[in-house]
Parts: structure tokens; sequence; C-alpha cells
């Protein structure tokens, strides 16, 4: 569904942010894109979204070199931004909701109710987006990016800033859309609250892969690349139940 090959990528002249990244996902499932911050995953979001050319290799989603012009293509992929606030342009939750769609369409309406309820922001339809709390902006911005029915979504950094039951809340929205076969790819530096949705692990380190593959078999390797190994993962190990 998604492959890289020999992305190369920099900001600019002379320095290299992405060195060669090369790797395959399958369709519908969900990756955790682990490394340091600086590593380059959010730059690597931007090229798989199609938000930037790299500066040699290729990005292939479902097929198709990107970025692509057609709209399909454009369609097919769907970012959430660390800073997701950025993306919210609406007035209202409902508005920014029908955004990119006739207001008037009744399907649109339907669609975008039906988003509204499944991740909880029903209740918030007319309020303000000012008055969200940070964790229900982040999932109106992922209800907006549904409303376009992505194959895949990218998120960056999804858990930062959420307190324990906006984690636990974003898990559950995570592992619906995997049901519904939605390729997924979570880019963190924090393993803990990601891991175990997992069941493929891109391991970066300034700016190249250093390791595919289950996560549990790379999750020794994590330290040494600057990422701390869950403490859940060690506690399971322990025989001690998890925390969510
Ligand atoms: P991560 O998401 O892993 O924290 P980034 O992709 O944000 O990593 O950053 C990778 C490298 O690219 C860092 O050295 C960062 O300073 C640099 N970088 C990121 N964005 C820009 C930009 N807009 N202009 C120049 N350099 C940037």
């Amino acid at each position: 569904m998604i492959r890289a090959e020999n992305v190369c990528f920099g900001y600019t002249r002379g320095k290299t942010v992405l060195n060669e990244v090369a790797f395959h996902l399958e369709p519908g499932g969900l990756t955790v894109l682990a490394g340091a911050n600086g590593s380059g995953k959010s730059t690597l979001l931007l090229l798989l979204a199609g938000l930037f050319l790299p500066r040699s290799g290729r990005v292939l989603v479902g097929g198709d070199v990107v970025p692509g012009r057609e709209k399909r293509v454009r369609r097919r992929t769907g970012l959430l931004l660390q800073e997701s606030e950025l993306q919210i342009l609406g007035t209202t939750v409902g508005e920014d909701l029908l955004l990119g769609s006739d207001p008037n369409d009744p399907d649109s309406r339907r669609k975008a109710e039906d988003l509204a309820s499944r991740l909880g922001l029903v209740q918030l339809w007319d309020s303000p987006v000012d008055s969200l709390s940070g964790g229900q902006r982040r999932k109106l911005c992922l209800a907006s990016l549904l409303m376009a029915r992505p194959e895949v979504l990218l998120f960056d950094e999804p858990f930062s800033g959420l307190d324990y039951p906006a984690v636990r809340e974003f898990r559950r929205i995570l592992a619906d859309n995997a049901k519904q076969g939605i390729t997924q790819i979570v880019a963190t530096h924090d393993l803990e609250p990601a891991l175990d949705l997992a069941g493929e692990m891109l391991l970066m380190d300034s700016g190249e892969i250093v390791g595919q593959g289950p996560p549990e078999s790379l999750l020794d390797r994590a330290a040494e690349h600057g990422v701390r190994p869950p403490c859940l993962w060690q506690r399971e190990r322990a025989g001690i139940q998890g925390l969510w």
C-alpha cells in the first residue's frame, strides 16, 4: 500500500534530512514510526502525504506515485499534523466537518453526523471550535479527514499533550479505523500509547530507517536509536497487566 524507494530529501541545499529511505507496508495495518525528535518522522509523513517532492527516489501509495495530480491520488491519504489546530478552518464543529462538502447535501450531512457520533463530537456540533479542548480539536481534525474516506491515515505524534482519558479514546478510534481497513502510520517518539496497537514498526534514526518488522523484534534496539522501550512492554514481559 505504501512504498518508499530510496527516498532522499532535504529542506536546504547540502543538508540531507531523509537518506535512502526504503520500506514497504501492506494495506490495512497499523505501523508505528518510531524515532527520537529530529530523526525525520514528520518529514517522512509529509512526503508520504504528497506535500513534498523527494530529491531522489519515489513514494508510491496504492500503486500511484505521490505527489499525484489526480483527485483520487490526492484524496487517498489524510495527514493529521501534530499542530492539528492548524487544520481547523470552520468556526463550529459542524461547519468544519462540512467545509469540503455541500452543506445542503443530505448524504454529506449524514456522513458528517455519523462521524461526529463515532468520534464523540455530536454534542459539540454547534460549539465554536475555540471552545474545544486539545483532544476534541484533534478528533475534529481526524473526523474532517475521514469525511474524504481516505485509505491511508498518517498521524504525527497524535498522543502529545492528551490526558489519559483522551489517549484512551484516541486509541479506541485508531483501533476502530484499523477494523475498517484503513492503513495507518503513527509517528511517535513515545512508544507507550501506540505499540500494542501496531502490527509493524519502522525505527528511524538520523533520517534513515534502521529497522522494520514486528514491534517486539525491534524493541531491544530501540534505546540505542534514542527511543525509550515502553514500560508497558517491560511490564507485560514480567506478567503484569497493561495500562490501557
Ligand atoms: P521528527 O519529526 O522526527 O522530530 P523532523 O522531520 O521534524 O523530525 O525533522 C528532521 C530534521 O529536519 C531536523 O533536523 C529538523 O531540524 C529539520 N527540519 C524539519 N523541518 C524543517 C524545515 N521546515 N526547514 C528546515 N529544516 C527542517
